[in-house]
């Protein structure tokens, strides 16, 4: 079937998808996690594994875990987000009742990436289920063995018109973008988030973007640097570093520098062992061009600055070791683009002013980490910068929870995920007004005798 077709079948079911009960999606719902804690949890891992060399246990860590996690709150809130709710009545509307309802969207468009392609995909897919959406998901091409995976899974639960999985790359998703869905969620980089709001600029269609850019990390003065070391170096080369939500670059203050470096390399060495490329807990690169970028990238960087660590690279196994630059140029490649990589360049400082400078000269982040012990420090960072989130003396980890929303702002994205924010994108909240008793506008209108200028003005005077 082509995608023109795809969609009409997906644009028919919408309202009946609408009607649906609960419980007949919490059902399938019901299926999907048994599906993700049964058999498919090992089919999904093998999967991953021709893809980029991703382990079993971080597949079931950083993409089962979270999915789980995610429709474990779907089957407890669902019922109470969807719920009729009363809104208070203000005096003047007296004999008036209203409501607002969360009602589905109708057809909805998920496009996934490919650096958590199954966690990425399966949780805006069941949140746009459990509001009573259809969903085409179009997941990423260059995970080929995850995608015909995830297409298998998904047509094993649900009929085609409810949910479909459309394998394929650019082509593909340019032809699906042309269509009038009713809402579209984007997880992907900054330059095709833009191709994406474009496209559904057409058909006014609501988009949700969630995107990339350089989130900075600070390491300040008051900041235990040894353990700041270790926690980033853990949140940096996890997924060799292709997480939308890795600290990208470290300032860490100057009196601190020797104790950061000592933390960075000691949790490389213990984490990976000495030879990180040949560690089978470490990840590869996705693909050959990736990989080109990233080794030229960390090469240019080494030029200029000191390399603390790493540099060394196998092609044939698409691996370049975490790698970590002290001082290199700020206007190398490194510096300009995001690096979603095992590259981590560090920079000393001396005045924090500086550094707020440096991070406001730039699009707004997805998040600013900040290690500090000091309250009043973290409040003029959090003050003097824009980001989705701030994550203090921790990286990562603030996207494991569920009910704190997720998303960016501007170049970063638009539009919160997670739990009931994550809900609230592939809702419409209608507004529902009741007329019981006499309205209003009986004693208001025209024609405007004087007992009704009086009365007028009596509201003014005494209402507000
Ligand atoms: P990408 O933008 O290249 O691709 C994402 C999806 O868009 C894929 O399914 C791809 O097929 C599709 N696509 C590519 N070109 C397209 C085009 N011209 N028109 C329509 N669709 C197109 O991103 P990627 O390389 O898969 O993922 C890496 C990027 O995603 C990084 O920038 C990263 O920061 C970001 N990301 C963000 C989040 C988040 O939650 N904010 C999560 C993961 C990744």
């Amino acid at each position: 079937m082509g995608v023109n077709e795809i969609f009409e079948s997906h644009r028919l079911q919408a309202p009946a998808q609408a009607e649906t009960s609960v419980k007949y999606r919490l059902d399938k719902l019901e299926q999907l996690r048994a599906a993700l804690k049964g058999p498919w949890r090992e089919k999904l891992a093998t999967a991953l594994e021709a893809d980029f060399g991703k382990s079993a246990v971080e597949v079931g860590l950083t993409e089962i875990f979270p999915t789980l996690d995610n429709l474990a709150l779907l089957r407890k809130n669902l019922r109470n987000w969807l719920r009729v709710k009363k809104v208070k009545t203000p005096l003047p509307l007296f004999g008036t009742s209203s409501y607002t309802r969360a009602e589905p969207k109708g057809t909805t468009l998920v496009i996934a990436p490919w650096n958590y392609p199954i966690f990425l995909s399966l949780h805006p897919l069941s949140t746009s289920f459990a509001a009573g959406n259809t969903v085409i998901l179009k997941p990423s091409e260059m995970v080929p063995h995850t995608s015909a995976a995830l297409a298998e899974l998904i047509a094993e639960i649900f009929t085609p018109e409810e949910v479909t999985v459309v394998q394929g790359g650019v082509e593909v998703a340019t032809e699906l973008l042309q269509q009038p869905f009713n809402h579209i969620f984007f997880t992907g980089s900054t330059e095709v988030g833009k191709i994406v709001m474009k496209a559904a600029s057409a058909h006014l269609t609501s988009v949700t973007l969630e995107l990339g850019g350089k989130s900075p990390t600070i390491v300040d003065r008051s900041a235990r640097a040894y353990e700041a070391g270790q926690r980033i170096a853990w949140a940096k080369f996890t997924n060799a570093g292709q997480i939308c939500i890795a600290p990208d670059h470290v300032y860490v203050h100057q009196s601190k520098v020797d104790d950061f470096r000592r933390g960075v390399l000691d949790a490389v060495t213990n984490y990976y062992g000495p030879e990180a490329i040949d560690s089978t807990d470490y990840v590869k690169l996705v693909h050959d061009r990736h990989y080109h970028r990233l080794v030229a990238m960390a090469d240019e960087a080494a030029e200029s600055g000191t390399l603390w660590s790493g540099g060394e690279r196998d092609e044939a196994k698409r691996k370049l070791a975490p790698t970590v630059v002290f001082n290199p140029r700020k206007d190398a490649k490194c510096m300009k683009e995001e690096i979603f990589g095992p590259l981590l360049p560090v920079f000393s400082y001396d005045r924090i002013e500086d550094v707020l400078e440096e991070i406001n000269s730039r699009e707004h982040p997805l998040v600013v980490y900040i290690y500090s012990n000091s309250k009043k420090s973290i409040r003029k960072i959090q003050l003097h910068t824009r980001a989705g989130a701030t994550a203090v003396n921790m990286s990562l980890l603030q996207i494991a929870n569920n009910h704190l929303p997720f998303g960016g702002v501007g170049h970063s994205g638009m539009g919160k995920t997670n739990g009931h924010s994550g809900f609230l994108e592939f809702t419409n909240t209608r507004s529902e007004f009741y007329q019981w008793g006499v309205p209003v506008s009986k004693l208001l209108s025209a024609p405007y005798t004087k007992g009704k200028q009086r009365l007028v003005n009596l509201l003014i005077k005494y209402l507000y």
